[in-house]
């Protein structure tokens, strides 16, 4: 099939955000237009993130304040994949929660009883208010055989002037005081928990989907491992010698996500 037979089928562009629509604040070149064009040609438009401290009401308000949101499009965050898929493999079981208050009232939201000691599953998300009593709840239960699920598995989250510890680092520091415990299931990208639980939850095949982005371990391999059609673009932290390098093969590879408008 061409790329272009491909790209016909595609009904949903999955948007990482930073890298790929825009640099901190600032848009990449003409994004309002593309994503005009993009939701012009039919196709629903939904920002992705590993990011689960955050809502996605406060990733709307981000995205409103710089004037690329469209009542149509969705967001949709790894803490969202989480709660599906406890829901979805997981239906009444208990969660001792390490997380920010913004996603314990989305598990709250989504039925999800919480508990404090002897859950069921422990849930490591990005928690921005972590204190020492969290970490050492979670290895006690991890320890005690609780099934263990990470949101997502980025060592850092990038901030304005540098970086700061996201939960892989804090998954080194479990796996240390626990004698080797991982997560049984990580959710978020380059995984297919999240991918999975995006395609159910938008009701599409997994050929109708895209996954835009510009970090090819995370946004690519997501594309990758759960067969949507994979857009690599430049306008982040990937170079072309990093992609040529990489033994990867995307779908299709631009400057920018600007010049897929041509391809719609
Ligand atoms: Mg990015």
């Amino acid at each position: 099939m061409t790329t272009a037979e491909k790209l016909a089928k595609v009904k949903c562009f999955l948007l990482d955000m930073d890298g790929t629509v825009y640099l901190g604040d600032e848009l990449i070149g003409d994004m309002k237009n593309t994503l005009n064009a993009i939701r012009n040609s039919g196709r629903k438009v939904v920002f992705l993130t590993n990011n689960s401290s955050k809502s996605a009401c406060a990733y709307r308000e981000k995205l409103e304040r710089i004037g690329i949101f469209d009542e149509r499009d969705g967001i949709y965050t790894s803490g969202m994949a989480t709660t599906l898929h406890i829901s979805a493999h997981f239906p009444g079981k208990t969660v001792y929660l390490v997380g920010t208050d913004a996603l314990q009232r989305e598990f709250e939201e989504s039925g999800i009883p919480l508990v404090e000691e002897n859950a069921d599953i422990v849930v490591f998300a990005f928690d921005t208010s972590i204190t020492y009593e969290k970490i050492r709840k979670t290895c006690d239960m991890v320890k005690a055989g609780a099934y263990f699920i990470a949101t997502h598995p980025d060592d850092v989250c990038p901030v304005p002037g540098g970086s700061i510890p996201d939960v892989g680092a804090f998954l080194e520091l479990i796996a240390k005081a626990t004698g080797g415990k991982r997560p049984d299931v990580i959710c978020g990208k380059p995984f297919q928990a999240m991918g999975v639980a995006v395609s159910q939850f938008l009701g599409l095949k997994k050929e109708e989907l895209l996954m835009a982005g510009d970090r090819l371990h995370t946004d690519i391999m997501f594309g990758v491992n759960n067969g949507f059609f994979s857009l690599l673009v430049y306008s982040g932290e990937a170079t072309r010698e990093d992609y040529a390098k990489s033994g990867i093969t995307v779908d299709l590879a631009l400057d920018s996500l600007n010049d897929i408008v041509p391809y719609l």
